[in-house]
């Protein structure tokens, strides 16, 4: 018998499959084993993805397998179709899209421990010490308990262990564990729905257990029970002897989050997130692999779960950006996988969210998916939003960064006290340049994003065609000189606060008061446990915070976001205040939010103040028809890197002449245009110079044909090519 074996190697833009002999020593050999095999003159690890029972190439070539590296199979046929597709569909390697199925613990393998048991049958009356005796007492109160365990709480020495070993005594033997300890919960029981979530819930049901493919989309405001209709969907999964699979954002995935489906379903229940060790991580697949879980609830990459026959997966928060890997290949999209990976199973998939994503909404209105409403909260009321125009206050002279109206609600809140949350969004690029009097913000005439201020050149610059002027001074729409770089961090705001209310008690959280393990946890458990009246943050703090005490949540400066220089920054907005609005008024108390900008009359800001969706999506779908951008179109994002700088534009404009060239060589009809070359929004990262090429083209085809044209090129001198289709960063 012979077999194709792809190679485990990451270092080239073409896999190598090659085929090999097995030995007739090796038996039961399958799809999806671990081998290790000769290549060249050394051995290189890779994957059996075919059995052949002949083959065509001379036989005195074939070399054999060396090894079979573990005794299971580390991906079925399931998997694998799905790993071809996923080469195929975002053009990678299968070596690369296996390597996320495979899970990364599997060369620690499994661990084992001694355990130490008592014999039942042996004889009292022989002759012990009342060292051993405390030994056997102790065995006889906790049954079979780690000999480590046994060793530390008796402090006895391994000798006195061994000498009631040798006489048959007790036993020592190894056995496997699992290094992941879950958490002990009280069980939960479901909840009677409410009509809305009966309604969906019926739903969803009629096609679990049917072998169908289906997809839906479960749009639901904040705190509307999404999480409680998931969990009885999960339910009828169970009953239907299928398997089920929820997907949560990174930073959802809480020890709040884990409980709320351990307490449902116990030790069902695996997680998989990236706070795992290897170890831990590969005892979770393990256990998911041999059947003793029926569900998983993990991040991006728990949707390469080893289950066998999957009824459902959730991805809840379906607009989350954390759900495409962007930063290394292969560049998926976990939702578009979600899609294949229940194809492949006849499986149901639900989408949820509260804000969803423009392209979801898009398609659910043409019934690509099928639409589900939760319209009311739950026991709760919606805060009352209220904006702030900020150019009004700097002209009745207040010039700090809180108006006057959050100063005062800020003193309230201190004196009732009352917690406040203050956001803002200061990740990414605030290098933008803003009239202070007006809000006026210096735009790209072709690509409707604002320009991004670089320092050095004293030029605004649009990255993503390249276009750019001198800086403004004065402001072209209302005459101000007061028109500047807006600098404006979550450092700033803590300063601030601290003057203001120098009794205060002020947290922080955001990148970089985060940076150690654990130190987010603590954060929010010193918060909500009322150590502190105010906290400060990021975006980290616009999801999952339940704080009943929290009643005011002030967005410090909206226009962060609005100016991030990405054609999805007014949908990134309306989704953060969306979430961000929902931390307030969680308790029995009611929740106020106040928004501070310089936009008050933009549609993100005034649909996120009428908490109104709808009218976001109608206005935003219109701007991205207008400028051609998805879901009207997909987009490619190149991006060339090296560190000189003159190679990588050089190397750039070729590129781009390429790309423009395959594009012309197409024959079918449609919509294609490649912005660029430009630099990247942050042009140098460690000494790399970083440019970019955007290409919107109507047929993704095309697109992946310039992807293949990329893969085969020759590149010198240090020069990098990346590409991302369908980025959801720019
Ligand atoms: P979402 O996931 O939509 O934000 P949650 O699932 O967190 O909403 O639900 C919000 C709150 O309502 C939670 O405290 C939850 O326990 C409660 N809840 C959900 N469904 C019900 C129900 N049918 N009856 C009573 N309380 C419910
Ligand atoms: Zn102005
Ligand atoms: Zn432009």
């Amino acid at each position: 018998m012979f077999v194709n074996v792809v190679l485990n190697e990451f270092l080239r833009n073409i896999d190598r499959i090659l085929t090999y002999r097995v030995p007739d020593d090796i038996n039961n050999l399958k799809i999806g084993m671990r081998v290790l095999v000769p290549v060249n003159k050394s051995f290189v690890e890779g994957y059996v993805i075919n059995l052949l029972e002949k083959t065509d190439l001379p036989i005195e070539k074939i070399k054999p397998i060396m090894r079979v590296l573990d005794d299971i199979t580390v991906f079925d046929e399931k998997l694998l179709n799905l790993a071809i597709w996923m080469r195929d569909y975002y053009r990678c390697n299968l070596s690369e899209s296996l390597q996320c199925i495979v899970p990364s613990g599997i060369k620690n393998g499994i661990k084992k421990v001694k355990k130490v048991t008592l014999n039942n049958g042996y004889l009292d009356d022989v002759s012990i010490t009342s060292r051993q005796l405390e030994i056997l007492n102790y065995l006889k109160d906790n049954g079979t308990v780690l000999l480590s365990d046994l060793v530390k709480d008796l402090n006895v020495s391994y000798s006195t262990v061994n000498s009631l070993v040798r006489r048959g005594i007790i036993y020592v033997y190894y056995d496997e564990v699992n290094r992941l300890k879950m958490p002990d919960y009280k069980r939960t029981d479901k909840l009677v729905p409410t009509k809305e979530q009966e309604y969906v819930i019926n739903e969803v049901k009629r096609s679990i257990g049917k072998n169908v493919f289906e997809k839906y989309l479960l749009f639901g405001v904040t705190g509307s029970g999404k999480t409680e209709v998931y969990l009885q969907l999960i339910e009828k999964c169970i009953e239907e002897g299928k398997e089920s699979i929820v997907l949560v954002p990174e930073i959802s995935l809480t020890p709040q989050t884990i409980e709320r489906f351990i307490s449902r379903f116990g030790n069902l229940v695996a997680v998989l997130h990236s706070g795992l060790s290897d170890g831990e991580r590969f005892d979770e697949w393990r256990k998911i692999k041999n059947g003793d879980v029926k569900v998983v609830v993990g991040v991006r990459n728990a949707i390469f779960a080893p289950f066998t026959n999957i009824g459902l997966i959730i991805i809840d928060e379906e607009h989350e950006n954390t759900y495409k890997q962007s930063d290394f290949k292969p560049r998926y999209n976990v939702k578009e996988v979600a899609e294949k990976r229940c194809e492949i199973e006849k499986a149901v998939l639900l989408l949820g969210s509260a804000t969803p994503q423009i392209e979801s909404y898009y398609k659910a209105l043409r019934n690509e998916y099928k639409l589900l409403k939760l319209k009311e909260r739950i026991g709760l009321e919606l805060p009352e939003v209220e904006v702030v125009n900020m150019s009004r206050e700097l002209a009745d002279g207040n010039n700090s960064i809180f108006s006057r109206k959050l100063y005062k609600e800020i003193r309230e809140n201190l004196m009732n006290g009352e917690q406040t949350i203050l956001f803002l969004n200061r990740r990414g690029y605030s290098s933008f340049v803003m009239c202070r009097d007006c809000g006026y913000v210096p735009e790209c005439p072709n690509c409707d994003i604002s320009l991004t201020f670089h320092a050095n050149e004293g030029k605004l610059r649009c990255h993503y065609c390249g276009y750019n002027i001198n800086t403004v001074y004065v402001c072209p729409k209302c005459g101000s000189k007061r028109v500047r770089y807006l600098g404006i961090g979550t450092e700033r705001v803590e300063k601030e606060i601290k003057k203001l209310f120098p009794r205060s008690r002020v947290l922080r959280m955001d990148v970089d008061t985060t940076k150690t393990k654990g130190a987010h946890e603590k954060i929010f458990n010193e918060f909500k446990n009322g150590h502190a009246d105010i906290l400060i943050g990021t975006q980290m703090i616009s999801k999952g915070f339940d704080i009943p005490n929290v009643t005011l949540v002030g967005v410090v400066l909206a226009d962060v976001t609005l100016n991030i220089p990405d054609f999805r920054s007014g949908e990134r907005t309306f989704q953060l205040l969306t979430q961000v609005a929902g931390r307030a008024g969680r308790g029995s108390k009611p929740g106020r939010v106040i928004i501070q900008t310089y936009e008050e009359d933009n549609y993100s800001i005034v649909s996120a103040k009428n908490q109104d969706y709808e009218s976001f999506y109608n206005e935003e779908i219109r701007y991205r028809e207008i400028y051609m951008y998805p879901p009207f179109t997909h987009l490619l994002n190149i991006v060339i890197s090296g560190p000189i700088k003159n190679d990588v534009v050089n190397c750039a404009a070729s590129v781009y002449n390429l790309v423009y060239k395959t594009i012309n060589k197409s024959e079918k009809k449609s919509y294609n245009k490649v912005l660029g070359p430009s630099s990247a929004p942050i042009e140098r990262i460690k000494n790399n110079y970083r440019w970019q090429i955007i290409i919107k083209s109507s047929d993704r085809g095309i697109l992946q044909n310039v992807c293949d044209v990329l893969n085969t090129l020759k590149l010198h001198r240090g020069i990098k090519i990346s590409f991302d289709l369908d980025p959801l960063n720019l």
